[in-house]
Protein backbone atom coordinates (compact mmCIF):
# COMPACT_ATOMS: atom_id res chain seq x y z
CA UNK A 1 0.00 0.00 0.00
CA UNK A 2 1.43 2.95 -1.03
CA UNK A 3 -0.15 6.84 0.55
CA UNK A 4 0.32 10.45 -0.67
CA UNK A 5 0.66 13.04 2.10
CA UNK A 6 -0.13 16.69 2.30
CA UNK A 7 0.99 19.04 4.92
CA UNK A 8 0.03 22.98 4.59
CA UNK A 9 -0.98 23.50 8.18
CA UNK A 10 1.46 26.12 9.17
CA UNK A 11 4.25 27.30 7.33
CA UNK A 12 5.52 24.16 5.63
CA UNK A 13 4.68 22.85 2.55
CA UNK A 14 5.19 19.80 2.43
CA UNK A 15 4.33 16.31 0.53
CA UNK A 16 5.63 12.51 0.44
CA UNK A 17 4.96 9.36 -0.70
CA UNK A 18 4.68 6.38 2.52
CA UNK A 19 4.53 2.68 1.79
CA UNK A 20 3.55 -0.54 4.12
CA UNK A 21 4.43 -4.06 2.81
CA UNK A 22 2.53 -7.12 3.22
CA UNK A 23 5.19 -8.08 6.02
CA UNK A 24 4.14 -4.96 8.12
CA UNK A 25 7.18 -3.02 6.74
CA UNK A 26 7.20 0.32 6.40
CA UNK A 27 9.15 3.02 3.82
CA UNK A 28 9.24 6.63 2.62
CA UNK A 29 9.45 6.32 -0.62
CA UNK A 30 9.44 10.44 -0.71
CA UNK A 31 9.35 13.27 1.98
CA UNK A 32 9.64 17.01 0.07
CA UNK A 33 9.53 20.09 2.46
CA UNK A 34 9.58 23.47 1.99
CA UNK A 35 9.99 25.36 4.71
CA UNK A 36 8.74 29.16 4.28
CA UNK A 37 11.07 30.17 7.00
CA UNK A 38 12.51 33.49 4.88
CA UNK A 39 9.27 34.77 4.33
CA UNK A 40 8.51 34.79 7.80
CA UNK A 41 11.81 35.43 9.75
CA UNK A 42 11.57 39.58 9.41
CA UNK A 43 7.83 38.90 11.08
CA UNK A 44 9.47 37.04 14.11
CA UNK A 45 6.63 34.27 13.69
CA UNK A 46 4.78 32.80 10.96
CA UNK A 47 1.78 35.74 9.03
CA UNK A 48 -1.18 33.46 8.23
CA UNK A 49 -1.78 35.65 4.67
CA UNK A 50 1.95 34.97 3.52
CA UNK A 51 1.94 31.72 4.50
CA UNK A 52 -1.54 30.66 2.52
CA UNK A 53 -0.21 32.17 -0.77
CA UNK A 54 3.16 30.92 -0.28
CA UNK A 55 1.83 27.69 0.13
CA UNK A 56 -0.77 28.14 -2.93
CA UNK A 57 2.55 28.85 -4.71
CA UNK A 58 4.33 26.10 -4.06
CA UNK A 59 1.73 22.94 -3.44
CA UNK A 60 1.87 21.53 -7.35
CA UNK A 61 5.30 21.54 -7.22
CA UNK A 62 5.98 19.95 -4.43
CA UNK A 63 3.51 17.25 -4.86
CA UNK A 64 5.23 16.78 -8.46
CA UNK A 65 8.38 16.32 -6.75
CA UNK A 66 7.27 13.86 -4.31
CA UNK A 67 6.05 11.54 -7.00
CA UNK A 68 9.01 12.37 -9.23
CA UNK A 69 11.58 11.28 -5.83
CA UNK A 70 9.32 8.16 -5.32
CA UNK A 71 9.47 7.37 -9.22
CA UNK A 72 5.92 6.69 -9.04
CA UNK A 73 3.34 8.46 -10.85
CA UNK A 74 -0.19 9.57 -9.56
CA UNK A 75 -2.08 6.54 -10.68
CA UNK A 76 0.52 4.31 -8.16
CA UNK A 77 -0.85 5.33 -5.15
CA UNK A 78 -3.82 3.83 -3.35
CA UNK A 79 -4.68 6.60 -1.19
CA UNK A 80 -4.21 10.31 -0.88
CA UNK A 81 -4.02 11.78 2.86
CA UNK A 82 -3.95 15.55 3.70
CA UNK A 83 -3.73 17.61 6.82
CA UNK A 84 -7.58 18.91 7.38
CA UNK A 85 -6.39 21.01 10.62
CA UNK A 86 -6.05 21.95 13.03
CA UNK A 87 -4.13 25.21 12.17
CA UNK A 88 -4.18 28.13 9.53
CA UNK A 89 -7.47 27.86 7.85
CA UNK A 90 -5.98 29.57 4.71
CA UNK A 91 -3.13 27.69 4.58
CA UNK A 92 -4.90 24.18 5.16
CA UNK A 93 -7.91 24.97 2.69
CA UNK A 94 -4.63 24.85 0.24
CA UNK A 95 -3.44 21.22 0.84
CA UNK A 96 -6.80 19.79 1.45
CA UNK A 97 -8.03 21.02 -1.62
CA UNK A 98 -5.00 19.85 -3.31
CA UNK A 99 -5.44 16.12 -2.30
CA UNK A 100 -9.24 16.03 -2.63
CA UNK A 101 -8.00 16.94 -6.75
CA UNK A 102 -5.42 14.13 -7.27
CA UNK A 103 -8.21 11.77 -5.19
CA UNK A 104 -11.10 13.06 -7.21
CA UNK A 105 -8.86 12.47 -10.77
CA UNK A 106 -7.38 9.09 -9.70
CA UNK A 107 -10.62 7.95 -8.22
CA UNK A 108 -8.35 6.69 -4.95
CA UNK A 109 -9.65 7.32 -1.51
CA UNK A 110 -9.44 10.36 0.17
CA UNK A 111 -8.16 10.54 4.54
CA UNK A 112 -8.64 13.73 6.23
CA UNK A 113 -5.71 13.68 8.59
CA UNK A 114 -5.85 15.40 11.47
CA UNK A 115 -2.03 17.09 11.85
CA UNK A 116 -2.02 16.33 16.00
CA UNK A 117 -2.67 12.27 15.19
CA UNK A 118 0.11 12.68 12.40
CA UNK A 119 2.84 13.88 15.12
CA UNK A 120 1.31 11.27 17.49
CA UNK A 121 1.67 8.25 15.34
CA UNK A 122 4.97 9.17 13.79
CA UNK A 123 6.58 7.24 16.22
CA UNK A 124 4.93 3.77 14.19
CA UNK A 125 6.33 4.89 11.06
CA UNK A 126 10.55 4.11 11.90
CA UNK A 127 9.41 2.16 15.56
CA UNK A 128 7.93 -0.86 15.93
CA UNK A 129 5.66 0.80 18.91
CA UNK A 130 2.68 -0.86 19.77
CA UNK A 131 -0.40 0.73 21.93
CA UNK A 132 -1.64 1.91 24.46
CA UNK A 133 1.88 4.56 25.13
CA UNK A 134 2.45 8.06 26.95
CA UNK A 135 2.21 10.90 24.53
CA UNK A 136 3.73 14.24 25.43
CA UNK A 137 3.19 16.11 22.56
CA UNK A 138 5.04 19.27 22.41
CA UNK A 139 4.74 21.61 19.56
CA UNK A 140 4.76 25.32 18.35
CA UNK A 141 0.88 24.90 18.96
CA UNK A 142 0.25 22.41 21.43
CA UNK A 143 1.64 20.92 24.68
CA UNK A 144 -0.63 17.65 25.72
CA UNK A 145 0.23 14.30 27.78
CA UNK A 146 -2.18 12.27 25.91
CA UNK A 147 -2.86 8.19 26.19
CA UNK A 148 -2.81 6.76 22.62
CA UNK A 149 -4.69 3.93 22.38
CA UNK A 150 -5.07 3.57 19.12
CA UNK A 151 -5.81 4.84 15.77
CA UNK A 152 -8.27 7.69 16.49
CA UNK A 153 -8.40 7.08 20.38
CA UNK A 154 -6.69 9.40 22.26
CA UNK A 155 -7.12 9.79 26.25
CA UNK A 156 -6.12 13.48 26.87
CA UNK A 157 -4.43 13.45 30.35
CA UNK A 158 -3.25 17.01 30.53
CA UNK A 159 -1.87 20.21 29.03
CA UNK A 160 -0.98 23.52 28.89
CA UNK A 161 -3.11 25.87 31.03
CA UNK A 162 -1.53 29.17 28.80
CA UNK A 163 1.63 28.84 25.78
CA UNK A 164 2.90 25.69 24.60
CA UNK A 165 6.40 25.08 24.81
CA UNK A 166 7.37 25.46 21.54
CA UNK A 167 5.51 28.87 21.70
CA UNK A 168 7.79 29.68 24.88
CA UNK A 169 10.77 28.73 22.87
CA UNK A 170 10.00 31.34 19.85
CA UNK A 171 8.94 34.27 22.16
CA UNK A 172 12.33 33.80 24.29
CA UNK A 173 14.41 33.91 21.03
CA UNK A 174 12.29 36.74 19.96
CA UNK A 175 13.13 38.58 23.48
CA UNK A 176 16.71 38.10 23.02
CA UNK A 177 16.80 38.64 18.84
CA UNK A 178 17.94 35.29 18.35
CA UNK A 179 16.98 34.45 14.56
CA UNK A 180 13.29 32.57 13.85
CA UNK A 181 12.42 29.54 14.28
CA UNK A 182 13.35 30.20 17.70
CA UNK A 183 13.29 26.47 19.31
CA UNK A 184 16.32 25.69 17.17
CA UNK A 185 17.71 29.38 17.77
CA UNK A 186 17.58 28.91 21.82
CA UNK A 187 19.03 25.54 21.81
CA UNK A 188 21.91 26.44 20.29
CA UNK A 189 22.39 28.99 22.75
CA UNK A 190 22.14 26.71 25.17
CA UNK A 191 24.75 24.74 24.52
CA UNK A 192 27.21 27.33 25.04
CA UNK A 193 25.82 29.19 28.46
CA UNK A 194 25.84 28.32 31.65
CA UNK A 195 22.58 26.08 32.77
CA UNK A 196 22.71 27.43 36.38
CA UNK A 197 23.52 31.05 36.09
CA UNK A 198 19.96 31.80 36.57
CA UNK A 199 17.53 30.17 39.08
CA UNK A 200 14.31 30.34 36.68
CA UNK A 201 10.96 28.71 38.26
CA UNK A 202 9.48 25.41 37.46
CA UNK A 203 5.92 26.36 37.40
CA UNK A 204 3.41 23.68 38.82
CA UNK A 205 6.46 21.04 40.14
CA UNK A 206 4.92 18.57 42.18
CA UNK A 207 1.61 18.75 41.50
CA UNK A 208 -0.68 15.64 41.12
CA UNK A 209 -2.26 16.87 37.71
CA UNK A 210 -0.17 16.61 34.94
CA UNK A 211 -1.06 20.01 33.32
CA UNK A 212 1.84 22.19 32.27
CA UNK A 213 2.30 26.36 32.59
CA UNK A 214 4.68 28.19 30.59
CA UNK A 215 4.22 31.90 31.03
CA UNK A 216 5.59 32.82 34.51
CA UNK A 217 8.63 31.14 33.38
CA UNK A 218 8.83 33.01 30.15
CA UNK A 219 8.03 36.01 32.28
CA UNK A 220 10.62 35.12 34.79
CA UNK A 221 13.03 35.34 31.99
CA UNK A 222 11.74 38.68 30.15
CA UNK A 223 12.52 40.56 34.01
CA UNK A 224 16.21 38.86 34.43
CA UNK A 225 16.77 39.84 30.46
CA UNK A 226 15.70 43.43 31.05
CA UNK A 227 17.63 44.03 34.53
CA UNK A 228 20.97 42.64 33.48
CA UNK A 229 20.65 44.43 30.01
CA UNK A 230 22.21 45.34 27.72
CA UNK A 231 23.18 41.70 27.22
CA UNK A 232 26.23 40.34 26.39
CA UNK A 233 26.93 37.12 24.34
CA UNK A 234 27.58 35.12 27.04
CA UNK A 235 24.33 36.50 29.11
CA UNK A 236 22.12 35.33 26.32
CA UNK A 237 24.14 32.27 26.12
CA UNK A 238 23.83 32.07 29.92
CA UNK A 239 19.42 32.97 29.33
CA UNK A 240 19.10 30.28 26.93
CA UNK A 241 20.87 27.36 29.27
CA UNK A 242 19.04 28.51 31.99
CA UNK A 243 15.52 28.89 30.46
CA UNK A 244 16.21 24.93 28.68
CA UNK A 245 16.77 23.66 32.13
CA UNK A 246 13.66 24.89 33.65
CA UNK A 247 11.91 23.58 30.25
CA UNK A 248 13.56 20.06 30.54
CA UNK A 249 12.63 19.93 34.42
CA UNK A 250 9.30 21.06 34.02
CA UNK A 251 8.71 18.33 31.41
CA UNK A 252 10.16 15.73 33.03
CA UNK A 253 7.93 16.41 36.29
CA UNK A 254 4.68 16.71 34.11
CA UNK A 255 5.52 13.76 32.35
CA UNK A 256 5.88 11.34 35.43
CA UNK A 257 2.58 13.14 36.92
CA UNK A 258 1.49 11.79 33.23
CA UNK A 259 3.10 8.01 33.50
CA UNK A 260 0.70 8.06 36.88
CA UNK A 261 -2.28 10.00 35.59
CA UNK A 262 -2.48 7.29 33.00
CA UNK A 263 -1.57 4.36 35.45
CA UNK A 264 -4.68 5.66 37.42
CA UNK A 265 -7.25 5.53 34.24
CA UNK A 266 -6.43 2.00 34.31
CA UNK A 267 -3.72 1.98 31.06
CA UNK A 268 -0.17 0.36 31.65
CA UNK A 269 1.54 2.63 28.86
CA UNK A 270 4.21 -0.10 26.44
CA UNK A 271 6.41 2.96 25.80
CA UNK A 272 7.49 6.51 26.78
CA UNK A 273 6.85 8.65 23.58
CA UNK A 274 7.84 12.30 22.51
CA UNK A 275 6.61 14.00 19.21
CA UNK A 276 5.74 17.39 17.55
CA UNK A 277 8.92 20.15 16.32
CA UNK A 278 9.66 20.27 19.99
CA UNK A 279 10.89 16.69 20.12
CA UNK A 280 13.63 17.91 18.12
CA UNK A 281 14.94 19.38 21.41
CA UNK A 282 18.08 17.09 22.51
CA UNK A 283 17.92 18.42 26.18
CA UNK A 284 14.17 17.35 26.46
CA UNK A 285 14.97 13.99 24.78
CA UNK A 286 17.81 13.48 27.75
CA UNK A 287 15.56 14.55 30.26
CA UNK A 288 12.48 11.86 29.06
CA UNK A 289 15.10 9.12 28.40
CA UNK A 290 16.11 9.48 32.24
CA UNK A 291 12.94 9.42 33.30
CA UNK A 292 11.55 6.64 30.86
CA UNK A 293 14.54 4.50 32.62
CA UNK A 294 13.57 5.84 35.76
CA UNK A 295 9.95 4.44 35.02
CA UNK A 296 10.90 1.03 33.64
CA UNK A 297 9.63 1.72 29.76
CA UNK A 298 11.46 2.23 26.61
CA UNK A 299 11.63 6.17 25.47
CA UNK A 300 10.66 6.43 21.60
CA UNK A 301 10.86 9.84 19.62
CA UNK A 302 10.71 10.27 15.75
CA UNK A 303 14.44 11.08 13.98
CA UNK A 304 14.86 14.17 13.91
CA UNK A 305 13.73 15.54 10.25
CA UNK A 306 10.06 13.94 11.07
CA UNK A 307 9.24 15.64 14.71
CA UNK A 308 9.08 19.27 12.75
CA UNK A 309 5.73 19.37 10.33
CA UNK A 310 6.53 17.10 7.30
CA UNK A 311 4.83 14.87 4.60
CA UNK A 312 5.64 11.57 5.90
CA UNK A 313 3.44 11.87 9.35
CA UNK A 314 0.17 12.95 7.32
CA UNK A 315 0.85 9.79 4.45
CA UNK A 316 1.94 7.68 7.47
CA UNK A 317 -1.77 8.70 9.69
CA UNK A 318 -3.28 8.45 6.25
CA UNK A 319 -2.16 4.42 5.96
CA UNK A 320 -3.17 3.53 9.44
CA UNK A 321 -6.62 4.95 8.89
CA UNK A 322 -6.61 3.44 5.67
CA UNK A 323 -5.80 0.17 7.02
CA UNK A 324 -8.41 0.40 9.20
CA UNK A 325 -10.63 1.48 6.85
CA UNK A 326 -11.62 4.60 7.64
CA UNK A 327 -11.86 7.13 5.15
CA UNK A 328 -13.18 9.99 4.25
CA UNK A 329 -15.66 11.96 1.77
CA UNK A 330 -15.44 15.03 -0.15
CA UNK A 331 -17.39 16.64 2.04
CA UNK A 332 -14.53 16.99 4.65
CA UNK A 333 -13.89 20.39 6.01
CA UNK A 334 -10.83 22.93 6.94
CA UNK A 335 -10.43 22.85 10.75
CA UNK A 336 -8.66 25.55 12.38
CA UNK A 337 -9.33 23.49 16.13
CA UNK A 338 -9.08 20.07 15.96
CA UNK A 339 -8.75 18.58 19.41
CA UNK A 340 -7.23 14.92 19.70
CA UNK A 341 -10.01 13.89 21.73
CA UNK A 342 -12.69 14.87 19.69
CA UNK A 343 -11.62 13.01 16.99
CA UNK A 344 -13.95 10.20 15.79
CA UNK A 345 -13.38 7.54 13.68
CA UNK A 346 -15.53 9.08 11.91
CA UNK A 347 -14.74 12.67 9.88
CA UNK A 348 -15.94 15.94 10.08
CA UNK A 349 -18.03 16.97 7.79
CA UNK A 350 -19.92 19.61 6.22
CA UNK A 351 -23.63 20.18 7.70
P1 LIG B 1 1.22 22.30 15.87
O1 LIG B 1 1.87 21.02 15.53
O2 LIG B 1 0.91 22.47 17.32
O3 LIG B 1 0.06 22.63 14.98
P2 LIG B 1 3.38 23.53 14.47
O4 LIG B 1 3.00 22.55 13.43
O5 LIG B 1 3.67 24.94 14.09
O6 LIG B 1 2.29 23.50 15.61
P3 LIG B 1 5.74 22.02 14.73
O7 LIG B 1 6.15 22.33 13.34
O8 LIG B 1 5.32 20.66 15.05
O9 LIG B 1 4.63 23.01 15.24
O10 LIG B 1 6.90 22.50 15.68
C1 LIG B 1 7.43 23.79 15.54
C2 LIG B 1 7.84 24.26 16.92
O11 LIG B 1 8.92 23.45 17.40
C3 LIG B 1 8.34 25.70 16.93
O12 LIG B 1 7.77 26.37 18.03
C4 LIG B 1 9.86 25.53 17.10
O13 LIG B 1 10.48 26.63 17.74
C5 LIG B 1 9.91 24.28 17.95
N1 LIG B 1 11.22 23.62 17.83
C6 LIG B 1 11.80 23.14 16.71
N2 LIG B 1 13.04 22.65 16.98
C7 LIG B 1 13.24 22.83 18.32
C8 LIG B 1 14.33 22.56 19.21
N3 LIG B 1 15.43 22.01 18.77
N4 LIG B 1 14.15 22.89 20.51
C9 LIG B 1 13.00 23.45 20.96
N5 LIG B 1 11.96 23.75 20.17
C10 LIG B 1 12.07 23.44 18.86
MG1 LIG C 1 6.53 25.02 11.09
FE1 LIG D 1 3.04 20.41 13.86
Amino acid sequence: MRVLGIETTCDETAAAIVSIERSGESRILSNEVLSQIAAHAAYGGVVPEIAARAHVEAIDRIIARAFAHADLKPGDIDAVAAAAGPGLVGGVMVGLTAGKAIALATGKPFIAVNHLEAHALTARLTDDLAFPYLLLLVSGGHTQLLAVRGVGDYLRLGGTIDDAVGEAFDKIAKMLALPYPGGPSVEREAAKGDPERFDFPRPLQGRPTPDFSLSGLKTAVRLVAERIAPLSDNDVADLCASFQAAIVDVMVDRTRAGLRACREAGITPTTLVVAGGVAANQAIRSGLTRLATEAGLPMVAPPLALCGDNGAMIAWAGLERLRLGLVDDMSAVARPRWPLDELAAKPATAA
